[in-house]
């Protein structure tokens, strides 16, 4: 990975936001790797969306939690297997129904100890929060679709097919008309893509695209991206356009036979004159590198 200095990654559970009745969110107060944590209520139960990276984190999260849902009984998902957002499930374990999907528990299984490793040398402050993480086991695993009743209140949980990760999966609340996208969509940053050859390939920028396309086309009064701001439904057609975009921008020059190096230079040019407040401009490379794997030959 590029030479980060990465900052400490806490999650702080202050700045509570509001989205709905019975709905919050612990804002990740543009902290990179920390993602947004959605707590979801029903008249029964209460959803837990993310964990934060590692047991502190994790700790501070169920703590709100278990105080917010006032002896209701308590779930938790996570919108895909990577370590901030998923790496604090087990301190859930005997407080939580974990719940996911099949593809991001298989993800969390076969990748988990991986990312782990890779995570920790990103430096001291990662690697502190993962100290001694051991990767947790759901409860309960489906394949595409999950309703699940909080009482009063049912949350669609949906496996989208390898995007951003093989397993990832969105959250959506219908009454409130709230979408939890985890890193399919984020605010104000480029699109991260975990490309990381030879170690790590899973991430599709076209199948990502094909997501965003039908997410955007059923849209959501408010979303909820994996990190920055919460917003509305132009953050999923801003997404969606960017990594158009980046597809026909890549694949224009790869048609030509422009070397991989110079595609990614005249790319990135493009991609940061076109939205200069962005950041994370490091992703756009990944990015670049991603598509011309998917290049039509
Ligand atoms: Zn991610």
């Amino acid at each position: 990975m590029a030479e980060h200095t990465m900052p400490d990654p806490v999650v702080h559970v202050t700045d509570i936001q509001e989205l709905a009745r019975d709905l919050v969110v612990i804002p990740n107060r543009q902290v990179q790797l920390v993602p947004n944590i959605g707590i979801i209520g029903g008249r029964d139960s209460v959803l837990v969306v993310e964990t934060g990276m590692g047991s502190g984190n994790a700790e501070k999260v169920l703590e709100f939690a278990a105080g917010y849902a006032k002896g209701r009984r308590l779930f938790l998902t996570t919108t895909h297997f990577h370590p901030e957002h998923a790496f604090g499930a087990q301190t859930f374990a005997g407080e939580a129904t974990f719940l996911i999907n099949q593809a991001q528990a298989e993800d969390l299984k076969v990748k988990g100890p991986g990312y782990i490793d890779m995570f920790k040398g990103l430096g001291e402050p990662v690697a502190r929060q993962l100290e001694g993480v051991t990767l947790a086991q759901p409860d309960v695993v489906y394949e595409q679709s999950y309703d699940l009743d909080l009482g009063g209140r049912v949350v669609r949980l949906r496996a989208t097919g390898r995007a951003h990760s093989k397993g990832d999966q969105v959250v959506r609340v219908p009454d409130a008309d709230v979408l939890f996208t985890g890193d399919l969509a984020e605010a104000g940053q480029f699109a991260i893509f975990p490309w990381f050859p030879p170690y790590d390939t899973d991430v599709s920028g076209t199948r990502w695209l094909s997501v965003m396309r039908r997410l955007a086309a059923e849209g959501a009064e408010v979303v909820v991206p994996g990190h920055g701001e919460v917003g509305g439904p132009q953050l999923l057609a801003d997404v969606r356009d960017y990594l158009r975009l980046l597809r026909d921008e890549t694949w224009i020059r790869r048609d030509s036979a422009v070397s991989e190096r110079t595609i990614i230079d005249e790319v990135s040019a493009l991609m940061i004159e076109r939205h200069p407040d962005w950041a994370g401009r490091d992703w756009i490379e990944k990015g670049v590198g991603c598509l011309c794997s998917e290049h039509p030959a």
